[in-house]
């Protein structure tokens, strides 16, 4: 017996967490449109290897820093949910897209801080709005945060001032929607082996075992470590479940 999927929108998800988030959703059932910035080539891998798993998938291209695109990204979207699924609508969206950005409070840039701003809060926010015309009542968001909105590392105060934000956002969120049925929830990682701290492991020698050393479970996350938290959100067996922030860092600073 054939069941209709249900279509999950990921952003930023041609690599890293955005890509495992999407195979994961995928693995239970669910189809994907997943966006990316600037990678089409990694995006179409994405695709192809989702739909190998049997589920449908198309990648759209999306700058969630320019919020003034967003009007015509639904369209697109729009054109893409009825050419290849004959629908109008989406069950989930994961905000994943993000950037890194490194500075203490007594230098940090003001484009830095508006560069965080408009990716992370702004553009979370306002793709949100954007998007809730064509999300189904009884469908999701999941939003992701960091592990640093909770605990203070030096250097992370305007990146992770804007997660706190996000939190707080998905907080209303889950408030607001909740009458259509729709669940708002965080997804804070810890510190993750993906390009996004490339940089930072290869300048600095001693962090990945600095970093190991104050996790219970003694080392470093990969993105296999994350998919599967935001696909369990987006299942019915995570249909008592909104408005929390659910922290996967194998325990960071406890
Ligand atoms: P990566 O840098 O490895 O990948 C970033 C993804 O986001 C890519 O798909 C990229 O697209 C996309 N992206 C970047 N900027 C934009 C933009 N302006 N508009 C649209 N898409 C964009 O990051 P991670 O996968 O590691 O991080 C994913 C999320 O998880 C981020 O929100 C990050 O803040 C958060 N996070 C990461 C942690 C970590 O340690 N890695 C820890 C805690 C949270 P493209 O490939 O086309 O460039």
């Amino acid at each position: 017996m054939s069941t209709v999927s249900k279509i999950a929108l990921v952003t930023g998800g041609s690599r890293s967490l955005g890509k495992n988030m999407a195979l994961r959703l995928a693995e239970k059932g669910l189809d994907v449109v997943l966006t990316y910035r600037s990678q089409a080539e990694d995006a179409a891998a994405v695709v192809a290897e989702i739909e190998s798993q049997g589920q449908k998938a198309v990648a759209l291209q999306l700058d969630v820093a320019e919020q003034q695109t967003f009007p015509q990204f639904v369209e697109r979207l729009q054109l893409a949910l009825q050419d290849r699924w004959s629908r109008s609508s989406i069950d989930f969206l994961i905000n994943n897209a993000g950037i890194g950005g490194h500075g203490m409070v007594t230098d940090t840039p003001e484009q830095l801080f508006d560069d965080l701003f408009n990716v992370h809060f702004k553009g979370g926010y306002f793709l949100t709005q954007s998007l809730l015309p064509l999300l189904e009542d009884g469908g999701g968001i999941v939003n992701i945060s960091t592990g640093l909105a909770r605990f203070a590392i030096p250097g992370y105060s305007a990146y992770a001032s804007m997660k706190g934000a996000i939190e707080t956002y998905t907080h209303y969120l889950a408030k607001e929607l909740g009458a259509r049925g729709i669940r708002a929830n965080t997804v804070a990682p810890g510190a993750i082996d993906t390009d996004f701290n490339a940089t930072a492991f290869e300048h600095n020698p001693g962090m990945r075992d600095m970093l190991a050393g104050v996790t219970a479970l003694g080392r470093v996350g990969q993105a296999e470590d994350i998919g599967g938290v935001v696909a369990f959100l987006c299942t019915d067996d995570a249909r008592w479940i909104t408005a929390q922030r659910i922290e996967a860092s194998g325990g960071m600073f406890l």
